[in-house]
């Protein structure tokens, strides 16, 4: 007789993309009862631009990096989840995020998420206790935060989904308490006319770096663009000016690493974001070293505790349909239809791949891999093959013509076996 599985309680933290897809899964089915916290009164986390970039309605630090006029840098159609393919812009490829933010509205209305969800309570703590019958349970303390009333619910299930562009990494800059203008993180950089007539030094050339330096071109009178990648290609705006990484803050100037200097009334930090766990009790054996998150199996469980993931931690990815391999592969194991290998086998897999602990979770081209392997574990269809197809063609697109990729046309071929990215004339 097969073996009936208690009703398992399930906590999702956070209602951004990745709450919603984790609410979408374990929702329907009936194994689990749900229910997802949101700090703030709305869904949509990263896709839901707020103006303001100190405190929220509820008195929290702005969660959102979203800035006014940001249009997706992945074409919309591979950000699509895969089982509710509705983002469906073709020219231009990429949309704006009140598009996304509207695509994860009726995501949410189509699977009727939102009864699962309480907004206005944030998550203060998570700490692990066992049971009298000796089964691991999650001990949540929850804040509403109009009322200020607080309580501890116990869980048998954990999914952390609280995202991970919301503490921002600012390396340390010899001299930089003594720069003469203003310091900014782009998590607070909201639009261009802030910076008319400025000159700005942007540090860091990865999504964020380039797409801010456009976003400024027509409004700033200068943009360093200080990296130490690979130059990019020639067509950039000509007072956007590439320059090296910065070395030092001296006298007003900002020395770069070939020991030359400029001067900039604005110094834009764009290196990123700390993965960050405030409510984590230490008892839940999750640690941050230098952004790289121990111990994860599959950058994903919690290896010593598996009836808790984090969702999302994978960078340089398409989140969406990311997510959605995720949770159903989590799902898979709950529900006993996969199992996780030996422990030595899953602390094997989570050690350090890369030669920075910074970079341990980046996964570019490996992504497809990385899905298919959650899917083959975990008895699932894998991602239909225009998700990796459109990305590689997005990516040739963009490191070819950074100015206009946004613009392409996306054209899948019928039988979905040949995607490309066509630039209007
Ligand atoms: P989030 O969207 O950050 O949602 C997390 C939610 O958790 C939030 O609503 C937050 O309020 C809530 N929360 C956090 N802590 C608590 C707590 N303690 N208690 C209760 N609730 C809590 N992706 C793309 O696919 N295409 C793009 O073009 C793209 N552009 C981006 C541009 C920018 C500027 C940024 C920052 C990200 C971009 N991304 C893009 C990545 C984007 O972050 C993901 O697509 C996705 O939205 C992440 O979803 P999430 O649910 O993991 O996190």
């Amino acid at each position: 007789m097969a073996e009936v599985m208690r009703r398992k309680k399930v906590c999702v933290i956070g209602a951004g993309a990745a709450g919603l897809c984790a609410a979408r899964h374990f929702a329907p089915n009936l194994n689990f009862e749900l229910k997802v916290f949101e700090q703030t009164n709305n869904i949509g986390g990263t896709w839901v631009y707020k103006e303001a970039t100190e405190v929220d309605e509820n008195g929290l630090p702005v969660h959102s990096s979203m800035y006014r006029d940001l249009r997706t840098n992945l074409p919309a159609k591979i950000m699509n989840f895969p089982d509710y393919q509705r983002l469906n812009a073709v020219e231009p490829c990429c949309v704006s995020h009140q598009e996304v933010r509207s695509y994860l509205q009726n995501y949410a209305d189509h699977f009727d998420l939102f009864k699962y969800i309480q907004f206005g309570t944030r998550i203060e703590s998570v700490r692990l206790q066992v049971s009298a019958e000796g089964e691991e349970e999650w001990v949540v303390r929850t804040k509403i935060m109009k009322t200020k009333e607080e309580k501890e619910i116990i869980f048998n299930v954990l999914m952390i989904c609280n995202g991970h562009y919301f503490d921002p990494y600012m390396p340390k800059i010899p001299g930089i308490e003594k720069f003469p203008g203003m310091i900014i993180h782009s998590h607070s950089y909201r639009k261009p006319e802030d910076f008319s007539g400025k000159s700005v030094l942007i540090l860091g050339a990865a999504a964020s770096g380039v797409d801010i330096a456009l976003d400024l071109a027509n409004h700033a009178i200068r943009i360093y663009l200080s990296h130490n990648n690979e130059r990019l290609n020639s067509s950039l705006p000509s007072n956007i000016i590439e320059v090296l990484g910065v070395e030092k803050i001296e006298e007003g100037k900002i020395f770069l690493k070939d020991q030359s200097s400029v001067t900039a009334d604005v110094f834009m930090f764009c290196t990123g974001y700390r993965y960050s766990f405030p409510f984590l009790d230490e008892n839940c054996g999750i640690r941050v070293d230098d952004n790289f998150i121990i111990p994860l199996y599959k950058h994903l469980i919690n290896i010593d505790h598996p009836t808790m993931c984090i969702v999302g931690v994978p960078t340089v990815v398409v989140p969406f349909p990311m997510f959605h391999m995720q949770i159903q592969y989590f799902l898979a194991l709950l529900e006993k239809r996969a199992s996780l290998p030996t422990k030595l086998i899953m602390l094997e897999n989570s050690k350090l791949k890369t030669s920075k602990k910074r970079h341990a979770h980046k996964l570019m081209d490996k992504q497809w891999d990385y899905n298919n392997s959650l899917a083959d574990a975990g008895g699932f269809d894998r991602l239909p093959k225009f998700y990796k197809l459109g990305y590689e063609a997005w990516s040739a697109q963009r490191k070819a013509n950074l100015l206009n990729y946004k613009r392409a046309r996306f054209v899948i071929s019928e039988d979905e076996e040949s995607v490309e990215l066509v630039i209007p004339k």
